[in-house]
């Protein structure tokens, strides 16, 4: 008899052990480690993985339950990525189950349909098979179920016959978008008759004039004519125009792609290849921290690398922050090694994602380029993986299982002994201070690729142009820097540190602005569907024409601070050409690609946009960055603000004359003396970072200290902040004398999805007794706490605070 043991996908009450199942007689060839099944848990059927196979049970023959069903006829998990999963369980504390889940694309969680593909010859199949296989060379797999021949078409599978695919049943209906088509001269002519005393619609029907028989987009029209919707729903109900919806078609935006060929490297990129390919050639693990200025050709370096990866029958995983904001990136990788490359990323569909995954785990391309979870890729023969920006905070993931990429990169690597690049020119500090202690080997570029120089960089204090008189959002220097790039036709790109600002609605009587009857938070005003919404739980409604607080009339509305600042350039340059990227004009897919391409063909003067135009913009004419206000993140309730100010300074200076033209920087600035901003001037990282290091040493924090942090929620409040008083009671008897356990304390949003939010932080130095307190607070509330509601999280090395 042969069992099965498996991790059962059951989300309730969760179990995180293995469980025996028998498997039938005429399953035992179809069943393998890494397989799906459904087995029978408690009154119903469950997911679950495979994660061993074995000849005998502790558990007595009369009281084992058999494999229900077989979901795969081939392992979708490796041996690697099962012992990754045990491995990520106790790295992060997080259920077994998590943890396989997160590897596997979504499509494998979603409904699907299997699919057997003759893809050999079809007189060499069973003989049970071939009627299939007739009139058709793609077989529901149901049939072959149905008919009890899956044996058989597993030897098929095996023998290279037969292919499965998993087909994603997409949600049913079409996507379609609505558009409003305009009416003819004559009518609008009539129309604007009709109306007496509505300037606006008087105004917008002058404007729709030339546009007459067009058909455009809603939002575009409000945005052209600045007005709301319902301006134009009431020009559209007396007849000028009419709604018509039309379907949209996947469309990953495709656009030729130039090859590219390798670039003679500096001497610098070719001493820091030659160690890279060193640690390759020798088979090693090898963590590089590759520290080099922006400009100064790392991605030429990752390019290269790879390619010697590739020469050797390897392959290559390459992480970006969130790689649809950087579609230039993806070009490089594309234009170097063409059909090679598969693209894993957030904006892609469900299907898209999966099919991407396909191509890597049937060894179709050798190179992925994608966002953290692409560290999963079900690749067999790794030979270099590269985090580039690898300070940046997107690689760990939030929710359980809460990972870094870093640490996976790392532990991959010795799986294949392969070396890993970090690539930063703003490394985190534990990363610099890890290359120092020479944990990770350093690899320095000290200069620019094509020895273009640095940018200038002013600090423009902003409290002198206030005391001067000047109320607006921007300094003498840069307008007059603004001017001087629209007089010589070059580019500029202003940047607004978002983070602070959001728009939102606030009654002018009482100061109150709309708050999520499920979150503490504010609702976010969404200017062109006129409405409010909760960026946490996702709660709509419409807005309010009375405040809830003081019944007032006197509410408005502020817009996101990227829509004032285009205002106010178009007050201050009418002729300006302005392209605005944010989060409402790139809601579109594709339209990041498709705004960042117009611009790059010189279509607008000004990149106006917030954090995601930070990054990879590489344009020849960008003479001019200007940050509108750069304390915005430095005053956020996180220890690592001064940090991420300094760089976020860097980066976005580093976009300023990339290329022949030199670079002129501004950066706007409250207060100019904070070491954060003033060390941003140099772009020198070493001083920022001893700076930093004393501070972090002052205040007992990262790298000197370790962080943990413990989470406490429940529906009820009393209920939270009892029970987070007693993890905290807990730490504190249990763990050492010198680790400090602070807390229990309100997190930053305290209530979020009607749930309060109590944690407590634990900071040490050296604590063997940590990971096993933990686990035994876990254990209990995994058998008792999790039946009265309370929701327990443990994040090692948290983010955010
Ligand atoms: P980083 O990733 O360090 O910011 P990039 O790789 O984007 O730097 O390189 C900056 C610019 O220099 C790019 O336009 C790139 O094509 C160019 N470049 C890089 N290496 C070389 C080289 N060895 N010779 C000429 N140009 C190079
Ligand atoms: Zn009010
Ligand atoms: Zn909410």
């Amino acid at each position: 008899m042969k069992f099965a043991q498996v991790i059962v996908d059951v989300s309730a009450y969760p179990v995180d052990r293995p469980f025996d199942y028998l498997i039938p007689k005429e399953w035992e060839e179809l069943i393998d480690t890494g397989c799906r099944v459904k087995v029978p848990f408690g009154p119903r059927n469950v997911l679950g993985f495979v994660v061993g196979i074995s000849e005998e049970s502790d558990v007595p023959v009369e009281k084992i339950k058999a494999v229900a069903q077989v979901l795969d006829l081939e392992s979708i998990l490796t041996v690697e990525m099962l012992e990754l999963a045990k491995w990520l369980k106790h790295q992060t504390i997080c259920y077994e189950i998590d943890a396989l889940q997160v590897m596997l694309p979504g499509a494998l969680r979603a409904k699907y349909e299997k699919y057997a593909m003759l893809i050999g010859d079809a007189t060499q199949l069973a003989s049970e098979l071939q009627p299939y296989f007739e009139k058709a060379t793609k077989v529901n797999v149901a049939q072959f179920e149905k008919a009890n021949a899956l044996k058989s078409l597993k030897q098929a599978v095996n023998a290279g016959l037969v292919l499965i695919e998993n087909e994603v049943k997409q949600k049913g209906q079409v996507k379609q978008v609505r558009k409003v088509q305009i009416a003819s001269l004559e009518q609008l002519e009539v129309v604007q008759q009709q109306i007496k005393r509505a300037p606006k619609q008087i105004a917008l029907i002058e404007w729709m004039k030339p546009y007459a028989g067009a058909i455009l987009m809603p939002d575009a029209i409000c945005e052209a004519v600045n007005v709301t919707s319902a301006v134009l729903k009431g020009v559209i109900d007396k007849g000028a125009a009419e709604y018509i919806h039309e379907e949209v078609y996947r469309d990953p935006y495709t656009k030729e792609i130039v090859h590219t060929d390798n670039l003679t490297l500096t001497d610098e990129q070719h001493n820091a290849l030659t160690k890279i390919k060193q640690a390759m050639e020798e088979q090693r693990q090898e963590t590089f921290l590759l520290h080099g200025i922006t400009g100064s050709g790392k991605t030429e370096i990752y390019l290269q690398a790879i390619q010697r990866a590739i020469a050797e029958n390897k392959e290559a995983i390459v992480l970006v922050p969130e790689i649809s904001l950087t579609p230039q990136m993806t070009e490089r990788f594309k234009s170097r090694f063409g059909d090679e490359v598969a693209v894993m990323h957030s904006g892609l569909s469900v299907g898209e994602k999966y099919d991407e995954w396909r191509k890597i785990q049937q060894g179709k391309v050798k190179v992925v380029v994608g966002a953290r979870s692409a560290i999963f890729a079900p690749f067999k023969n790794l030979g270099i993986i590269i985090l580039d920006e690898e300070h940046e905070s997107t690689y760990k993931q939030e929710d359980s299982p809460r990972y870094h990429a870093r640490d996976v990169a790392i532990w991959r690597g010795k799986y294949y002994n392969c070396p890993v690049i970090l690539g930063s020119a703003t490394p985190a500090l534990e990363t610099y201070a890890r290359a120092k202690k020479g944990v990770y080997t350093l690899l320095t570029l000290n200069n620019r690729a094509k020895s273009q120089a640095l940018p200038t960089v002013h600090i423009v204090d902003m409290r002198e142009e206030l005391q001067a008189g000047n109320r607006s959002m921007f300094s003498q220097q840069l307008m007059a820097a603004l001017l001087e790039r629209l007089e010589r036709g070059e580019q500029a790109v202003l940047f607004l540190n978002r983070r602070g600002y959001s728009s939102f609605v606030l009654c002018r009587d009482c100061g109150t602005s709309v708050q999520c009857p499920n979150c503490d938070i504010s609702l976010t005003y969404h200017r062109y569907q006129e409405k409010l919404k909760c960026h946490y739980c996702g709660h709509e409604e419409y807005i309010p024409e009375t405040c809830p607080e003081c019944q007032s009339e006197n509410i408005r509305y502020f817009g996101t601070g990227t829509q004032k600042v285009e205002e106010e350039i178009f007050k201050l340059f009418p002729q300006a050409r302005v392209l605005r990227m944010d989060v409402d004009t790139t809601r579109q897919k594709g339209s990041h690609e498709k705004m960042l391409d117009a611009f790059g063909r010189g279509e607008a003067d000004i990149l106006l946009g917030t954090q995601m135009i930070a990054k990879g913009l590489d344009f020849p004419n960008i003479t001019l960055v200007g940050v509108l206000s750069a304390d915005t993140s430095l005053h956020l309730p996180d220890y690592r603000a001064a940090e991420k100010t300094f760089q976020l300074m860097t980066q976005v200076s580093g976009r300023a004359g990339r290329h022949d033209k030199p670079g002129e920087v501004f950066i706007q600035t409250y207060t100019p003396e904070h070491y954060a901003i003033e060390l941003s001037k140099e772009q020198h990282y070493t001083p920022f970072y001893e700076r930093e290091m004393h501070a972090r040493h002052t205040a007992g924090y990262p790298p000197y200290y370790y962080l943990a942090l413990v989470q406490v929620t429940h529906e009820d409040v009393v209920m939270a902040a009892e029970y987070a008083g007693r993890v905290a009671e807990y730490l504190r008897s249990n763990l050492s004398f010198d680790v400090s356990v602070i807390g229990p304390t309100t997190a930053s949003i305290a209530r979020l999805q009607n749930r309060y939010r109590y944690q407590c932080l634990i900071k040490y130095k050296i604590e063997p007794k940590l990971i096993p307190v933990l686990l035994q607070l876990i254990k209990l509330y995994r058998s008792e706490w999790i039946k009265k509601g309370i929701v327990l999280t443990v994040d090692l090395d948290p983010q955010m605070i």
